[in-house]
């Protein structure tokens, strides 16, 4: 199996990401990584009350036991898929034509109605939309997700449970060039994502408990409290990241059941916190488990769960 450099690939959005993988790629992850994951390890150690022992010398991120990767793809497989799918298709089409249309269609009226070049510009706004409706993102997105998901895994990156966390570049690209979000506000989301994972796992509480049957865990519980520890972490930053909660909405409609169903948890930081430390302390495996403790949670938060 050729590497992802050797090959040449039909579609253009992943060629682009060949050709121009350091110059406008690999830069914007290491930025990411280099401004991003020391904030987001310190808010987990908070809100969690969990620390990985390399949080005491956090400056040195390479010695960190939760190691960041970043890829290309998963399986190399996954790019023949998108050239059998999307052979011809850039990605960016959909955004272009869209930027296209928010600036042409409010300038229509501003033309002559004696001038030939009228009915030009309304020809081409009735093109764009025709060509934008053929290229509907929700059925980009959703064939995007077919490809990409493989069981219960994270797309976008995985978090390991050796402790190495990877954050795959096409994938993150190919969804934001096609929904025209933005890349580095996309990727913090997606370290976000992961860290929370690690913490969960692998963060001690004050007696030293770490998630010991983290890898038999219903996914719903792992993606829930793995996303719950997203949204409230980019609900902070919106001084620093604007659009991460945005961004973090939009996926999320795109996104399988195990991603949405924290959407459910009514409740408050301090009761998933109960929660999260007696299911794993009581190695619970199920999501009913876990959600009954929750209904459950508000009477041991007047116990000694939460206020010690
Ligand atoms: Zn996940």
């Amino acid at each position: 199996m050729p590497t992802f450099w050797d090959a040449r690939y039909k579609n253009p959005s992943v060629n682009r990401i060949a050709e121009h993988w350091f110059i406008d790629y690999l830069p914007v992850f290491e930025r990411v990584k280099k401004e991003w994951n020391i904030p987001i390890r310190n808010f987990y150690k908070k809100i969690m009350s969990v620390h990985l022992k390399e949080d005491d010398n956090s400056s040195n991120a390479n010695s960190s036991s939760i190691r960041i990767h970043i890829e290309p793809i998963a399986d190399m497989k996954m790019l023949m898929e998108i050239d059998y799918l999307f052979g011809n298709i850039d990605f960016r089409q959909i955004d272009i034509l869209k930027k296209f249309l928010v600036a042409a269609e409010p300038s229509l009226p501003l033309f002559s109605e004696d001038s030939p070049h009228d009915e030009h510009l309304a020809d081409i706004i009735a093109l764009t939309k025709k060509k934008l409706d053929k290229l509907d993102p929700r059925q980009f997105n959703n064939d995007l997700f077919k490809i990409f998901f493989e069981g219960d895994t994270d797309i976008f990156g995985r978090y390991y449970l050796k402790g190495g966390i990877v954050l795959y570049v096409i994938p993150c690209v190919l969804f934001c060039e096609a929904n025209g979000l933005d890349l580095y506000t996309f990727v913090v989301m997606i370290l976000a994502h992961e860290l929370a994972h690690g913490y969960n796992h692998r963060g001690k509480d004050k007696d030293n408990y770490m998630w010991k049957n983290f890898g038999r865990v219903d996914t719903m519980v792992l993606e829930g409290l793995a996303q719950y520890y997203t949204y409230e972490f980019l609900k902070k930053q919106l001084h620093k990241l604007e659009e991460g909660k945005r961004t973090f909405m939009y996926l999320l409609k795109y996104q399988a059941i195990q991603y949405r169903c924290f959407e459910e948890w009514d409740t408050t930081p301090e009761k998933i916190y109960s929660t999260f430390i007696e299911f794993r302390r009581g190695e619970y495996n199920k999501y009913e488990d876990f959600l009954q403790m929750l209904a459950g949670a508000k009477i041991r938060i007047h116990g000694d769960v939460v206020d010690d």
